[in-house]
């Protein structure tokens, strides 16, 4: 970057510093060959009203300039009089330009490269009344010449240039570079505050993208150790009961009992893993769920149904009403999302309890309810039932077969279709769960 911009300003200098020059030479160069031009003309026009040039006068005429030649030309083109050249070497005249011209229209002007390679000659020719004409001329730089004397002045001009460029870039670029510097060094120091403005919003994204990096990468860590946590426990229970059975410490009599609790702890273990590959799954499902439009009623119906066995298992009718309602949403995942909403009612309620599911619209969404008169959920605990492995009651929930990713599950579905949930609950009087789509 600091290379980057230090040859940019260089260019930028160099470029500005030619350009200057070339542009400054030819609007000079116009000017002084105009300054020139008219200086001539005055010449000339001052010469031409002396009345001096008259053929009486030829033999006195004397002008003795080293910078201004004045030549005369009769009529015919034959010269006259020159103070610079001997008239009798010169050739007639009838054809230069300026002369032509002079003869013509009373006035005529021409520039013409001189031997010597550094300048022009510039001419200015008048008709005088007897029908002669009187020319001057003067010898100026040429463009090239100019250019070769202004150089030595643009070439310093162009170090100097060059140097306070490479002076001013590096202090630049420190400045531009150093929040940044210090900034990557730890983001999360607040005291170091963006130079520019246009560097806040970038800063910020990055604080803010870093902050949910470490705050993922911490729930990440959390839910590991839980995951290990949760496994331990029935993993270490099949070990203790298999080894009990293993050093015969186990009346052959107790040994189906054994073998149940076995199998409880390996079904438990099996839910668990489900439940943790499912929310994984959904972790990185973003993208590619498939929506479908269906009834919701319908599938509410279908989950009740397979949930009747469940809840008379455990005293608690369960029933579903409402109206047909269609939403677009991944059926699987609806279909889930009820099923733990509706095992949660079931496990959670009391002896003869009832759970109402109801479907319907309002305010054009549509919605599911799930509604129990089991034990409800304390206050201080329904804002944290939706986090993983979080239990209000933790052996209620491991006896009844709870994994404690339930509300994960149906938080993350939520999400994932945009759609809202809400939680009434009171202690001993029962809860109300409501999912709008
Ligand atoms: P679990 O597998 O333990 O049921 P969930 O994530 O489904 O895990 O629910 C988290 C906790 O929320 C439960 O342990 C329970 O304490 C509480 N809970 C969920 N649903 C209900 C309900 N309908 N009535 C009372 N408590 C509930």
């Amino acid at each position: 970057m600091r290379k980057k911009i230090n040859v940019q300003l260089v260019t930028i200098s160099v470029l500005a510093v030619a350009s200057t020059v070339i542009m400054m030479l030819f609007a000079f160069y116009d000017s002084f060959q105009n300054q020139v031009k008219d200086d001539l003309e005055v010449n000339a026009l001052v010469l031409k009203h002396t009345g001096l040039f008259n053929k009486e006068n030829i033999g006195s005429l004397h002008f003795n300039y080293e910078k201004l030649r004045v030549t005369w030309i009769d009529a015919d083109g034959n010269v006259l009089y020159d103070n610079d050249a001997d008239i009798g070497n010169m050739d007639n005249h009838m054809s230069r330009p300026e002369i032509k011209s002079a003869f013509a229209d009373g006035e005529g002007s021409a520039v013409r490269k001189s031997k010597t390679l550094n300048t022009n000659t510039f001419y200015y020719a008048v008709r005088l009344t007897d029908g002669s004409v009187l020319r001057v001329a003067r010898n100026a730089s040429n463009i090239w010449s100019i250019l070769t004397r202004v150089l030595p002045i643009a070439v310093v001009t162009l170090i100097l240039m060059i140097a306070l460029c490479i002076v001013l870039a590096h202090f630049m670029t420190r400045n531009l570079l150093r929040p940044i510097e210090q900034m990557a060094v730890d983001i999360n120091d607040f005291s170091i505050t963006p130079a520019y403005r246009e560097l806040v919003p970038f800063v910020t994204t990055i604080r803010a993208q870093h902050a949910d990096i470490l705050k993922s990468a911490r729930m990440r860590q959390d839910f590991t150790a839980n995951v290990s946590h949760e496994l331990k426990t029935p993993l270490t229970a099949i070990s203790g009961y298999a080894e009990l059975i293993e050093n015969g410490m186990v009346a052959p009599s107790e040994i189906g009992e054994f073998a149940g609790k076995i199998r409880k702890n390996a079904r438990r273990l099996l839910s668990l893993i489900n439940d943790i590959i499912r929310l994984s799954e959904l972790d990185s499902a973003d993208t590619r769920i498939v929506m479908e439009k269906f009834d919701l009623l319908e599938e509410t119906q279908v989950c009740v149904e397979n949930l009747q066995m469940y809840a008379q298992k455990n005293d608690v009718t369960i029933s579903c009403e409402g109206e047909p309602v269609e939403v677009t949403a991944n059926r699987d995942m609806i279909g889930e999302l009820i099923n733990n909403l509706c095992e949660n009612a079931i496990r959670y309620n009391n002896k003869n309890g009832t759970v109402c599911v109801k479907t319907g619209s309002r305010d054009g969404h549509a919605f599911l309810c799930v509604k129990d008169t089991g034990i409800g959920i304390p206050k201080e605990h329904q804002k944290r039932i939706f986090e993983r492995f979080y239990r209000v009651d933790k052996s209620r929930s491991k006896q009844t077969g709870g994994t404690g990713l339930g509300l994960a599950i149906v938080k993350h579905v939520v999400a994932l279709h945009d759609a809202q949930i809400h939680l009434e609950s009171e202690e001993g009087k029962g809860t109300e769960i409501t999912v709008i789509f």
